[in-house]
């Protein structure tokens, strides 16, 4: 029989739990409203009997049919100790996660955070299966990252590692809410490409940008890239400046791991194929290893919507 694995995506809006199989695919799914704020033990008790209700509803005995539950969680997650540091969303500090889920749980429990599970799900049956060397750059509100370094997850020290999206690639450049100026995010996220999008188009009134809505409030990272490939002017000065500056975020990852591979994920990477063919030429000029055998292959992540799920349960198979 296959062996299947729980995978809880731990949000600030929603909690949603999956049944997941060794291949990443769900087989069933089900959420519920996080409703914060509440009490560590309310929300520890919520994920339980989500899960719960998910296996019952389908069938399945979670002691004898599930190996694993994972939890993803935004926060700075020693996955090793099973212990939130730090969770500004929830408001919660030194939550002992993984111990107080044991309590309920009669089936191994693995926490990390959710940039992490990402990159689980990728090695374990992604765009990056089977490597021991890979990262994730994804490119939403803001920019996360999550790597595999040697086989595992690398976080750092004290868990807060890879906020790759707060690099500096320009300095004294636009202002950040982390307190620098110039990070990457504020650049090459897909938030800053929609606010350049919005701000071309009010200084372009004649831009064929407006083709693809009148309404300021429905620009998204999309509208750029359809205005690029019908040709506009204003569209294609945006695209580029925007593909420098993502280019030398991800060659300056890229200079520093040398990982097997490199995926895209977020929103923008919805760009697929297009979006690699217009970074590829940054990476062949200034990628430090352009001339070795071996070179690190940019890709999109495969798991795209419920990635927190799939990567969640995926820990289970990391672990096992
Ligand atoms: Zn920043």
């Amino acid at each position: 029989m296959q062996k299947l694995y729980l995978g809880v995506d731990l949000g600030g809006t929603n909690i949603a739990a999956g049944v997941v199989d060794g291949e990443g695919n769900i087989i069933c799914k089900k959420s519920v409203r996080t409703n914060l704020p509440k009490p560590e033990a309310q929300l520890e008790k919520d994920i339980f009997d989500l899960c719960c209700a998910l296996c019952e509803e389908n069938g399945y005995d979670m002691k004898k049919d599930i190996v694993s539950v994972g939890i993803g969680t935004p926060g700075s997650v020693d996955g090793k100790r099973g212990i939130v540091w730090q969770n500004v969303n929830f408001g919660y500090t030194n939550w002992t996660l993984k111990e107080n889920l044991g309590k309920y749980f009669e089936i191994p429990v693995h926490i990390e955070n959710d940039a992490n599970t990402a990159i689980v799900a990728e090695v374990v049956a992604g765009s990056a299966k089977g490597c021991n060397d890979a990262l994730i750059v994804t490119l939403g509100t803001g920019i996360g990252g999550g790597a595999y370094v040697g086989g595992e997850i690398y976080a750092g020290h004290n868990s807060a590692g890879l906020e790759v999206g707060h690099v500096v690639i320009e300095v004294n450049g636009r202002q950040c809410n982390c307190g620098r100026k110039g990070c990457f995010e504020r650049y090459a996220s897909a938030s800053a490409l929609t606010r350049d999008t919005k701000a071309a188009m009010e200084a372009n009134p004649d831009s064929a940008l407006w083709k693809f809505t009148t309404d300021l409030e429905k620009v998204n990272a999309k509208t750029a890239f359809d205005a690029y490939k019908a040709g506009d002017a204003v569209a294609t000065e945006l695209v580029n400046r925007y593909i420098k500056y993502l280019s030398a975020g991800i060659v300056n990852l890229i200079n520093i791991f040398q990982p097997e591979v490199l995926c895209l994920g977020g929103g923008v990477s919805n760009e697929k194929e297009f979006l690699l063919d217009l970074i590829k030429p940054y990476f062949d000029a200034e990628d430090y290893a352009r001339n070795a055998a071996e070179r690190t292959k940019i890709t999109i992540a495969k798991f795209r919507n419920d990635a927190g799920i799939i990567g969640a349960a995926m820990l289970g198979v990391n672990n096992a």
